[in-house]
């Protein structure tokens, strides 16, 4: 396991992403204990045997990917109801994770986490909100996972208390009462949240969408997070369904239900936020609401393209996530820059997004929508150490002649290494960290229990 104290990664290009947009065809980074030390063209300054040197010629050194969100848990249950809406999906889903428990959810977590790792990601977030009643400590279990992948985590407590019976969409075995919710988040954030600079652990709360929570568990669920500094997630304007669920039962859009309930702020942030009209992106930009847009997912599920070009635009802070791992097999993180160009140019034209602007949603996009921004998303001296050393010198990716075009528009190239916290976690596109076999075969066997008892 590559822990390392001082590092230097040199004879690559690198693409910062900082404020000026500052790149180097052939530069260094070096990185002091967890923290990136400098960062220039050419030769770096000398060092001694002590510090590990990383030979990044023939590659690219990017910020580490931010993925903004995530159902970690659904690891076991990918290739379900394909061809199916989100609520013909869900509905066939729920029963199956009704029975996930503490050890499927690790297994699931951490196989999830390889993989996020693989694909450049160096902090993710999750959204879990299925709490089967006897299920153990599920929060506990991924967060344990992320702690052995190695990734920067920013888990969600979710919750479900709209059951079938009271004119919601999950049944009622997976919902749990208002009061066990507020306990058991209140509980999380004093277990988990650390405020500190370099955090390897923050929660959030996430009710899980105004289909299957009540007003009063969004409301109350607001407060409480605001009292302890915590953020606030949830999905929202996913598909038309939900639209139509929203104009039927509440009376207006989902945008306004959440403007009603409290949930507009620099401290909220919304998956997918795809059907949202221009008084929505309007009020989202004036509350700094942010957005993590999930292209594949949505993609998938025949959600619809949300209105990127215009919410960048407007000044909404947009990360990008790979959304459950239910309606986005692969979870690539590096594959999710590349489908939110194609998407927002097929439906807005040439311009609708350059390349350098997909880079930038996937790593300061993403840490702006975290809360993160002073501290991970851009190579700067005095930010964390998260970086991605891809090769392009492969035979896919050699003689593309702009290094950020052969990144975002290329196959998804493999990495050389990536590093979080200072600390190596692949090397030579392999997780190094935790065995990838040992966690292939125990996802295949989660999966193949879980499936069967259903
Ligand atoms: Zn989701």
């Amino acid at each position: 396991m590559g822990a390392v104290n001082d590092l230097v990664i040199d004879g690559c290009a690198v693409v910062t992403v900082d404020a000026a947009g500052t790149e180097y065809r052939d530069g260094w980074v070096t990185v002091r204990g967890n923290r990136i030390d400098a960062v220039g063209a050419g030769k770096p300054p000398a060092f001694g045997p002590e510090v590990t040197r990383i030979d990044g010629r023939g590659c690219v050194l990017t910020p580490g990917l931010v993925n903004t969100h995530h159902h970690l848990y659904q690891w076991i249950t990918r290739g379900l109801a394909a061809d199916n809406t989100l609520f013909e999906w869900l509905t066939m889903l729920y029963p199956v994770w009704a029975r996930i428990d503490e050890k499927s959810v690790r297994v699931a977590a951490t196989g999830a986490l390889v993989s996020l790792a693989r694909s450049g990601c160096t902090t993710s977030s999750d959204h879990h909100y299925v709490f089967p009643r006897g299920g153990g400590d599920l929060l506990a279990a991924e967060i344990g996972a992320a702690s052995a992948v190695g990734l920067r985590f920013h888990p969600a407590r979710g919750s479900m208390d709209l059951g079938r019976g009271e004119g919601g969409l999950p049944p009622d075995e997976v919902v749990e009462s208002i009061d066990d919710i507020l306990a058991a988040s209140a509980a999380a954030i004093e277990q988990w949240h650390d405020p500190s600079f370099d955090a390897m652990v923050r929660i959030a709360l996430a009710p899980c969408s105004p289909f299957s929570v009540t007003g009063d568990l969004m409301r109350e669920s607001a407060a409480l997070a605001r009292s302890a500094g915590v953020r606030l997630h949830t999905h929202l304007a996913e598909t038309d369904d939900e639209l139509d669920f929203c104009l039927e039962n509440f009376g207006c859009t989902p945008a306004q239900y959440m403007e009603q309930l409290g949930w507009l702020g620099s401290d909220v942030w919304f998956a997918h936020a795809v059907h949202l009209d221009d008084p929505a992106i309007a009020a989202m930009a004036r509350t700094g609401t942010g957005v993590a847009h999930c292209p594949t997912s949505n993609g998938r599920l025949g959600a619809g393209i949300a209105r990127t070009a215009d919410l960048v635009a407007a000044g909404v802070p947009v990360g990008l996530g790979v959304d459950g791992a239910a309606s986005n097999e692969s979870s690539s993180m590096i594959e999710e820059p590349r489908n939110a160009l194609l998407y927002a140019r097929a439906v807005g034209g040439p311009r609708a997004m350059t390349v350098r602007a997909a880079l930038e949603l996937a790593t300061m996009g993403g840490a702006r929508v975290l809360g993160r921004e002073a501290e991970i998303g851009s190579i700067e001296p005095g930010k964390l150490a998260d970086l991605a050393l891809w090769r392009l010198d492969t035979p896919a990716h050699a003689g593309i002649e702009d290094p950020v075009v052969a990144l975002v528009l290329g196959s998804a190239p493999p990495l050389a290494a990536l590093i979080v916290n200072g600390r190596e976690v692949v090397r030579d596109g392999v997780v190094t960290t935790v065995d990838e076999a040992a966690v292939g075969a125990d996802v295949a066997q989660a999966q193949a229990t879980l499936l069967a008892g259903a």
